[in-house]
């Protein structure tokens, strides 16, 4: 409790004056971020942008971009969402000050935005005025088996480059607007979701630099910004030198990383971890502290790769291992800048943060 005062402030003074780490929070909402400031947040580390979708409406508005068949008619339903996700990251750019924020483009299984209902699907076709039997065939073939290693990340980005077209004009308007109305620099990190594919992060940083430019053609401003990647594809650790050519920041995602160095789903294995647990399997939960023989090991190979090309690429990690402490302790031990976590475990990174940092002075 941040509210606990006098003895809490006192222990994460002396944390602070004795850690190199620096503690980041993930949040997606205004609200959170300024929860995740008052526990000490430095940063953002990680910006889902996968909720603002599911707010109010647009999620009737996406659902007519995605099944939409004309780039036309696509980008006019994300005309539709930009300025909303434009309010969305002004309200968090305020609410972090000059604190740098990491914003992922969007990342979801694409699953999660076509309709289910017949209902639904009735009324989007009435909408867009097609046969709903002609869109009723357009959500079967878009659905998938194994939507998390399927249609999503980056992968979106090459199938429907509108949308992150939309997201990156969305930041930097939020930036120029802050720093022209209110003189309130920011500096945003874009992150690229699920690269395993040099020419992924090519291609979204190339459009998204293309965006960039116009927007500070039409603001007549510039604002200071970084490109960088998520590390969360066992082959992106592996190829981590070609992607640190151009890209200006690693964040580890361990959650999808963990998934895919043990081929453990990450949304049904909780169901035989455990009994592996009690029958000595496994010692840890994966999901729950980095492995170092597995996941940790893909870490040291990536950043060592990583500096080979760019010696200060900054390091982070975003998954869920950056607020438990042994991670943490781990994170400290291979020379990350910052862990990101959710706002309530930000206290605890910053207590093992400074224990990491005293057990290895
Ligand atoms: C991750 O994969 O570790 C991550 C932070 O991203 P998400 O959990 O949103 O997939
Ligand atoms: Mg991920």
């Amino acid at each position: 409790d941040a509210s606990l005062g006098g003895e809490f402030l006192t222990l994460m003074k002396w944390a602070d004056s004795v850690r190199k780490l620096k503690v980041r929070t993930n949040a997606d909402t205004p609200k959170d971020s300024a929860k995740a400031v008052e526990f000490g947040a430095e940063g953002i580390g990680l910006c889902r942008t996968e909720h603002m979708f599911f707010e109010d409406n647009r999620i009737f508005v996406m659902r007519r971009m995605i099944l939409s068949r004309s780039v036309e008619d696509r980008k006019k339903a994300l005309d539709q969402l930009m300025p909303m996700q434009k309010k969305d990251f002004i309200g968090i750019f305020k609410a972090m000050g000059s604190r740098p924020v990491t914003i992922r483009l969007l990342d979801p299984p694409l699953h999660e935005f076509l309709p289910s209902e017949k209902a639904d699907i009735e009324k989007l076709a009435l909408e867009m005025e097609v046969p709903y039997s002609r869109l009723k065939e357009t959500v079967f073939e878009l659905k998938e088996v194994n939507p998390m290693l399927g249609h999503r990340g980056c992968r979106l980005a090459v199938t429907y480059p509108e949308i992150y077209e939309m997201q990156v004009r969305a930041i930097m308007e939020a930036a120029a607007e802050l720093k022209q109305k209110e003189n309130q620099e920011v500096i945003p990190e874009i992150m690229i979701p699920l690269v395993g594919e040099v020419k992924e992060f090519e291609y979204v940083k190339e459009l998204a630099e293309n965006v960039i430019k116009e927007v500070f053609e039409d603001y007549d401003v510039t604002v200071p910004y970084l490109i960088g990647t998520m590390i969360e594809i066992p082959r992106a650790t592996i190829i981590a030198d070609e992607i640190a050519k151009g890209a200006e920041f690693f964040s580890f995602g361990t959650n999808d990383l963990t998934q895919m160095t043990y081929g453990f789903s990450r949304d049904d294995a909780g169901r035989f971890i455990k009994e592996y647990r009690e029958k000595g399997i496994l010692e840890k939960d994966p999901f729950q502290q980095i492995d170092r023989k597995g996941v940790g090991e893909l870490m040291k190979m990536a950043i060592e790769r990583g500096q080979q090309t760019r010696k200060d690429i900054k390091l982070g990690i975003c998954g869920e291992h950056g607020g438990e402490p042994n991670s943490v302790e781990f994170c400290h031990m291979i020379g990350l800048d910052y862990v990101s976590c959710s706002p309530f475990r930000v206290p605890i990174a910053r207590l093992a943060a400074a224990q990491a940092a005293l057990k290895y002075s």
